[in-house]
């Protein structure tokens, strides 16, 4: 079973993978928009737009 949230910018239905955790970045299939997982909670499962950040992953 999946956890389904909307994403906050264009409204796409987006299903979380159950082992999904918070502050996990997830990005959104329509919008391409990466989202931070606030909170899981089954219905109340809440998502908010990644804070931009530089790509020094050290690749
Ligand atoms: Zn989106």
């Amino acid at each position: 079973m999946n956890i389904k949230v909307i994403c906050p910018v264009c409204d796409a239905d987006i299903l979380l993978n159950n082992d999904t955790k918070v502050s996990e970045v997830i990005k959104c299939t329509e919008c391409g928009t990466e989202l931070v997982v606030d909170k899981i909670d089954g219905t109340d499962t809440l998502l908010s737009i990644a804070p931009e950040v530089e790509e020094d992953w050290g690749e």
